[in-house]
């Protein structure tokens, strides 16, 4: 399998540290609010390598912590926590807001179908590891003191930088250069940053007691702690969008070696961003959408993820409705293609013919994922056989056996693809009283009246677990 390494910037093929065995690390949630479908994207691609590792035949352990204290708005080193804020303006605790929207992302993963972590460590619960790393740090002189904070002091760290291929000048240069340079007054370097805050006197949630004072730890320290503890000091990847190289992964590199003493991830992996109409999404562009905004639209979660699916992790990808619309409408064709050949009863074997071309097809899929995570190249290959194939069904050509195959194949994509292949197959078809409950409620919605209109979908969804969805092309419904 090969995989760009941002560590080195090129493509190297991958090999785990230990035989059969790969450390995952995945840099998830600060959980302030809800994930917008930019982070998503950023969760999908990490989903189709952790299942391509495990397609590969390996044993993964993923790791995805919850930012739940120490992230500052605007990611500047003074500032408010983001999670403490939110909890102020809601007039809730902080704990509160944090399991809040830790619980929406959850379910927000899970209707994308992202394979669950093994471990999701809390930041408010590892407060002793990062305690313990600050103090490790602290006794190698890495530490110095200023009225806001501790910091580290980068200067001290002789690779600093070496994830974004700058030496240190450059990228004290280059964030110099950028926005984002509200700093706490007497750092030593425009590079260095806090591992542990302190906190101000009326500050009581979300504080701890340390030698170094009472406060709460940086954000960097945190995925530090937390991955070393469930992957040890040295594991095989780590991953995160792309606006994390410069500065938190750098942090976290520069923590972790100077630490320990020794080299911490071999893998460094990240996706490109996601632009809304070739915008960057802002809350003052309005175009921050959520996966609950979208399905409020009347879009399944899976289209979404088959949209995230067709472009490459390493290039940007811009998000439109009309992409969204595409993407909906391409998989309902998939679906239609897998209940055809589920349907086939045509009895006869083989012929060698097509189940080359399966074969082949089926391999190049997979050298395409092997191939640096290539998905628009193995969707590529996924809509070359279901050509092949509905040409095949239009002919009569199609046996039972043929199909199976067809079928078998299809299921090995959706181990990576997870777009409920399994489920589409197992369709039962529309019951007739729901047929006419669907007319009806056309009816209801012509003559404008609404509210007989949602309790009619209401009924369709809670008494046959059929959700009905109003697109462009018309009513659609599928299980639940
Ligand atoms: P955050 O909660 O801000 O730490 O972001 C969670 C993850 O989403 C991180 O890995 C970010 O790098 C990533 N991310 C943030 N914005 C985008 C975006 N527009 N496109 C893709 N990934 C993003
Ligand atoms: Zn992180």
């Amino acid at each position: 399998m090969k995989l760009y390494n941002t560590l080195g910037r090129k493509i190297q093929t991958f090999r785990s540290i230990k035989n059969g065995e790969v450390g995952l690390y995945t840099c998830g949630p600060t959980v302030y609010w809800f994930a917008h479908i930019g982070n998503m994207r950023t969760y999908v691609q990490e989903d189709v390598l952790k299942r391509t590792l495990i397609y590969n035949g390996y044993k993964v352990k993923h790791v995805m912590n919850i930012t739940d204290v120490g992230h500052l708005v605007g990611d500047s080193s003074i500032g408010e926590d983001k999670v403490k804020l939110e909890a102020r303006k809601e007039h809730k605790s902080a704990y509160d807001v944090a399991r809040f929207y830790e619980q929406a992302f959850i379910n927000d993963i899970k209707r994308l179908n992202i394979i669950m972590p093994d471990v999701m460590p809390r930041a408010t619960e590892h407060i002793n590891e990062m305690l313990a790393l600050i103090k490790k740090l602290d006794e190698k002189g890495y530490l110095y003191k200023v009225e806001t904070g501790i910091y580290y002091d980068t200067s001290k760290f002789k690779k600093y930088g070496e994830l974004t291929g700058m030496t240190f000048e450059q990228l004290n240069k280059y964030l110099k250069a950028g926005a984002r340079v509200e700093r706490a007054a007497g750092l030593r370097n425009i590079t260095d940053f806090a591992v542990w805050r302190f906190a101000k006197e009326e500050e009581k949630e979300m504080v701890w007691d340390s030698e170094w004072g009472r406060g709460f730890p940086g954000w960097h320290i945190e995925c530090s702690a937390m991955s070393m503890k469930y992957l040890g000091e040295h594991f095989d990847i780590h991953c995160g969008g792309v606006d994390h190289i410069p500065i938190h992964h750098t942090n976290e590199i520069a923590q972790s070696e100077a630490a320990t003493g020794k080299k911490f991830v071999n893998y460094w992996f990240h996706v490109a961003f996601l632009t809304v109409n070739n915008m960057k999404m802002a809350k003052s562009l309005g175009n921050v959408y959520t996966l609950q905004d979208l399905i409020d639209k009347g879009y399944p979660p899976l289209a979404l993820r088959y949209f995230l699916l067709s472009s490459h992790y390493r290039s940007q990808q811009n998000f439109t409705f009309e992409a969204l619309d595409n993407a909906r409408n391409t998989l309902d064709s998939i679906y239609a293609f897998l209940r055809s050949l589920k349907a086939v009863q045509k009895e006869g074997s083989l012929e060698k013919e097509p189940s080359d071309e399966l074969d082949k097809l089926h391999k190049a899929f997979f050298d395409e994922l092997n191939n640096d995570l290539n998905t628009p190249g193995a969707l590529r290959n996924m809509h070359a056989l279901i050509g092949y194939e509905n040409k095949r069904l239009s002919e009569g050509k199609v046996t039972k056996e043929e199909a199976n195959k067809a079928i078998e194949i299809m299921l090995d994509f959706d181990k990576i693809l997870g777009l409920d292949f399994e489920k589409a197959l197992e369709e039962k078809e529309l019951p007739e009283e729901v047929a006419k409950l669907i007319q009806e409620r056309e009816l209801a919605r012509k003559e404008k009246n609404f509210e007989r209109a949602d309790a009619i979908r209401k009924e369709i969804e809670e008494k046959y677990g059929i959700v009905i969805e109003d697109t462009k092309e018309g009513v659609k419904w599928h299980y639940k």
